[in-house]
């Protein structure tokens, strides 16, 4: 089976993790701040703190923003649910905007009516809004933070699938357009630490309060504390945090593997590329850009033209699958998880993602993937389609 996605791990990866294991230091070491420094160089941000998973950053990115009970988080339907859950860990409530039918991104216009609609009707505001860069392809975030301004709200980007991709010339995650970027570094991502994740700000406050909450609120710092030291052993809990720390080992790969950043994504790109041109003229439909950006490439999504074809969506995803090709969908939206159908909670019309979610698929895109397994997915796709 050819995977959807795969990480390449090189032998100095492995060396990376062994010299760790070797050394004094499993966590809470020079790795981690060695890890933060390779992010922070390559987004171009002030501050980079590494978590144990992305999903811990979005959950650590809505409590510094102050996300709590009574606030309302909007996001979009199609992402991983993490992308959501984290308003709801909170305690906020949630809701979505739907999305571009070009980009699948959540719309900038989608979101513009809503607020409208929301101010009109008296209804709540979004406290936080958290786009995602769905595939890599960045949203377009100088809308959004346009009405992040007007409608006052704080914006987290969730770029788990966008490490080294741009937006007008910079690197996701400078913060730009956002108050805090979030990556994920699972082994499915661009760059892997096994499970781990980043919150890059250029916020000097909110960068405390993020390595505050990751590690129990707990501070060595006397600036931070509010009573006189009781000696050299002394630290303070002044927030209820979590032990979401990265440890050295996945630090250490990290670090090697971001050696490689522009490697992967350059090739990401070259393979997105060639099946653009080599899926033409099919019954689908490849992945349309916006002008001014470079996607990290973290997916290749193909959207079936059902009228055209005569096998279901359905049929169509699992002769791939039995032809040996891994294919996945990505995702399920949000809204229709039984969890979020029990919540009670009255979602917006979301028929663009509703559509998606009956004609997307992903094909198999990685680094280390070669043009012969490439040239067999493009072979079996057309033997299925036409
Ligand atoms: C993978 C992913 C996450 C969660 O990342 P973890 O590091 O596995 O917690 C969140 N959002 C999106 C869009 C993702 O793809």
């Amino acid at each position: 089976m050819i995977p959807y996605g795969k990480q390449e791990i090189t032998q100095q990866d492995i060396d990376a993790v062994v010299d760790v294991l070797k050394s004094d230091f499993l966590t809470q070491g020079p790795q981690v701040p060695l890890f933060e420094q390779s992010i922070k160089f390559a987004v171009d941000a002030e501050h980079a703190l590494a978590v144990n998973s992305a999903t811990s950053a979005l959950h650590i990115a809505c409590l510094a923003l102050g996300v709590g009970k009574g606030d309302v988080v909007w996001t979009t339907p199609i992402t991983f649910v993490a992308s959501a859950n984290c308003a709801l860990y909170c305690e906020a409530d949630i809701d979505f905007v739907d999305i571009d039918p070009s980009t699948y991104n959540l719309s900038a216009e989608n979101l513009k009516k809503k607020l409208q609609h929301a101010k009109e009707n008296n209804l709540s505001l979004p406290k936080v809004v958290i786009p995602v860069h769905l595939c890599g392809q960045p949203c377009e975030m100088d809308k959004i933070h346009a009405l992040g301004q007007e409608y006052g709200f704080a914006i987290i980007e969730d770029a788990s699938h966008a490490i080294g991709g741009k937006y007008k010339g910079n690197p996701i995650g400078n913060c730009e357009y956002s108050d805090i970027t979030v990556f994920s570094f699972h082994p499915v991502k661009i760059v892997t630490t096994a499970e781990g994740g980043v919150a890059t700000t250029n916020s000097k406050e909110l960068a405390a309060k993020l390595d505050l909450l990751r590690s129990h609120g707990i501070t060595r710092d006397s600036s931070l504390m509010v009573n006189d030291s009781h000696g050299g052993w002394y630290y303070e809990q002044v927030d209820l945090g979590f032990n979401y720390r990265m440890t050295e080992m996945q630090a250490a790969l990290g670090v090697s593997q971001m050696s490689r950043l522009h490697d992967f994504v350059a090739k990401r790109n070259a393979l997105a590329a060639r099946y653009d041109e080599l899926l033409k003229g099919l019954p689908l439909i490849t992945p349309y850009q916006i002008e001014d950006s470079y996607s990290g490439r973290h997916l290749y999504v193909i959207r079936l033209k059902i009228n055209e074809i005569t096998i279901t969506h359905k049929e169509c995803f699992e002769q791939l699958r039995e032809k040996g090709i891994g294919v996945n969908l990505h995702y399920i939206p949000v809204h229709t998880q039984p969890y979020y159908k029990g919540l009670g909670l009255v979602f917006s019309q979301l028929d663009e993602a509703e559509s998606y979610y009956k004609d997307a698929i992903s094909i198999p895109l990685f680094h280390a993937m070669t043009e012969a397994q490439q040239d067999e997915v493009i072979k079996v796709i057309k033997e299925v389609l036409v």
